[in-house]
């Protein structure tokens, strides 16, 4: 790893990032004291001036919130200052128990299907996109549909439909009964076979081996699905790949930096809901590339004091539908049972905002412009 610096212990602020282009950069930082105190106040003023503990924290950034979440869980907030409560949403906005504990406090109800919303009601799609008879149904009921799906799932959405259009066999390499893999085969159910994993491999059949592309889930682990392509390209050396990458940069910076720390770590610790594809493949990742052990967590009280047992270093991270207030809990977890250095390992900086729904920005400007 590069160099550490040491920061300077300071009031609560986020964690600057450090700048950072291939190889990993590693800034420490005051861990919280007493509980829920400081984070790293951005100045790097002393160099390794006071002794480290013995225990240690490596917390690895890029982690938490992506730009499609951010856009989705705001989305949601918009809505309901605009139209207010109740708003209605299909399905969990992002897998994230306590974004949609939170959103649930300010007036939204999410429901399963659009049959559970009142005729006329204002319904929000999930950032994990939707299948067109979604829209069709929310048409039928007259309901008000805000789309949240993130922009890099629609372009897979895209991509789908345009293979199709060209009579293409198009193997889709997710997850069964995943939201995002539902509304992706949904674009063209005619065209579009699942492959989920590399065990999948067998069971496909094509018309024609020489117009076959694959595609995939945004949020699958990068390792295990080129091993799929490896495996489906051995079948069918002709398949085409993707026009541009569909697992999406928040899910391989995510799972970089965590094959970056876990090879030093003897827990690997990843905030997320079980729920959350990319917060499950960061265990695996971790413990493929040789964490000890690692555990997946909503809130810091899950974490079990035996898993800290004879343990030096705790790798810390989380999945990208994960405000980082909950990753700042278990860093005061941590501290209070003896991990008080926390070393942030940085491998990317992420700048990557989607604009809001077109939908909602339209009746934003309108409501501003009535003022
Ligand atoms: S994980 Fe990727 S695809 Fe999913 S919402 Fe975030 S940026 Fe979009």
């Amino acid at each position: 790893m590069a160099g550490v610096l040491r920061a300077s212990r300071g009031p609560a602020l986020p964690v600057r990032p450090f700048c950072q282009a291939r190889a990993p950069a590693v800034v420490r930082i005051a861990a919280p004291a007493g509980g829920g105190g400081g984070t790293y106040d951005g100045r790097v003023t002393q160099a390794e001036t006071t002794p480290r503990t013995g225990k240690r924290v490596l917390l690895a950034k890029p982690r938490g919130y992506c730009a499609g979440v951010d856009r989705a869980v705001q989305t949601v907030e918009e809505a309901l200052k605009l139209y207010g409560a109740p708003i209605y949403v299909r399905k969990q906005i992002v897998h994230n128990k306590h974004v949609v504990r939170t959103l649930e406090a300010k007036g939204a109800v999410f429901v399963e299907e659009n049959e559970e919303v009142p005729e006329g009601a204002t319904v929000i799609f999930s950032a994990h996109g939707v299948a067109p008879e979604v829209y069709e149904q929310a048409r039928e009921r007259s309901l008000k549909a805000i789309d949240a799906t993130c922009p890099l799932v629609t372009k897979v959405h895209q991509e789908a439909k345009r293979f199709a259009a060209e009579d293409y066999d198009i193997l889709l390499i997710g997850h069964e009964g995943h939201e995002e893999v539902i509304g992706t085969a949904g674009e063209a159910p005619a065209h579009i076979q699942l492959v989920d994993g590399p065990d999948g491999v067998d069971k496909i059949t094509v018309r024609d081996p020489n117009k076959v592309v694959w595609l995939s889930q945004t949020t699958l682990s990068v390792d295990e699905t080129m091993e799929t392509v490896a495996r489906l390209k051995s079948r069918l050396p002709l398949l085409q790949s993707p026009p541009s990458d569909d697992i999406c940069y928040a899910t391989s910076n995510r799972q970089h930096v965590v094959k970056e720390i876990a090879p030093e770590c003897d827990v690997v610790i990843v905030v997320g809901s079980r729920n959350s594809s990319n917060s499950v493949r960061l265990v695996e990742v971790a413990l493929d590339a040789g964490a000890r052990t690692g555990h997946l967590v909503d809130f810091a009280h899950e974490i079990d004091d035996a898993w800290l047992v004879g343990a030096a270093t705790v790798g810390l991270t989380s999945g990208a539908s994960v405000p980082d207030e909950l990753v700042q809990e278990v860093l005061a977890h941590l501290a209070a049972r003896g991990f008080t250095d926390v070393d942030e390992v940085v491998t990317a900086n992420e700048r990557l905002t989607f604009s809001l729904p077109q939908e909602l920005k339209r009746d934003m400007k309108a409501a501003a412009a009535r003022g």
